[in-house]
C-alpha cells in the first residue's frame, strides 16, 4: 500500500498508517501533519488503499482537495472515494476526516463524508464545511482520515 500526494507531498509530515482487520471488515486510519493550510490557495492529498481481504479484496482511491475561497478566505474541502477493483460484490463503506490541533483538540470533524453501499467503479463525494473562520488553519494541523470497509466478510445469499 502506498500513500502519495498529487501535489505538495513534501508538506505532509509524520504520516502514520494504522490498519486493522475486524470480524466484519477492515479499518484503516491515516494521520499526518500539515502546516498553515491557510496560506495556501489549494492543497490536495491522495492515497490508495487495498483491504487485502481474503474473501472479497477491494481497492480504493481516496482524495482530499482543499481550496481557499478568495473573496471570503473560507475553506472549501471536498473528498472523493472511488472503488477501483472489479469484484462483483458490494461492500459498505464509511469514511471520516477530522482536523485536530497538535494537542489533539478536534476542530473540524466530518460525519461520514462518504458512506453507503459501493460497487466496483462507484465513486462518492463529500465535503467538510467551514462555518466559522477558525484560526486553527493558521497553525500546524493533524489530518486524520478514517476509512472503514464492511460486509466483505459476509457471504451474501442470492
Ligand atoms: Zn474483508
Amino acid at each position: 500500500m502506498a500513500a502519495s500526494s498529487s501535489s505538495n507531498m513534501g508538506e505532509v509530515q509524520r504520516l502514520v498508517i494504522d490498519k486493522k482487520e475486524t470480524l466484519t471488515g477492515h479499518d484503516v486510519i491515516y494521520s499526518f501533519a500539515v502546516h498553515r493550510l491557510v496560506t495556501k490557495e489549494t492543497w490536495s492529498f491522495a492515497l490508495d488503499y487495498n483491504t487485502g481481504c481474503i474473501i472479497v479484496p477491494t481497492s480504493w482511491s481516496f482524495g482530499i482537495f482543499y481550496e481557499k475561497v478568495p473573496e471570503t478566505s473560507e475553506l472549501s474541502c471536498s473528498i472523493t472515494l472511488k472503488r477501483t477493483d472489479n469484484r462483483e460484490n458490494s461492500v459498505m463503506v464509511f469514511a471520516l476526516v477530522s482536523f485536530s490541533d497538535v494537542n489533539g483538540r478536534v476542530a473540524r470533524f466530518s460525519e461520514a463524508v462518504c458512506s453507503g453501499t459501493m460497487f466496483a467503479g462507484d465513486e462518492k463525494q463529500g465535503s467538510i464545511s467551514n462555518r466559522d473562520k477558525s484560526e486553527l488553519f493558521n497553525q500546524e494541523l493533524i489530518v486524520r482520515i478514517s476509512i472503514s470497509i464492511q460486509e466483505c466478510h459476509v457471504i451474501k445469499e442470492l
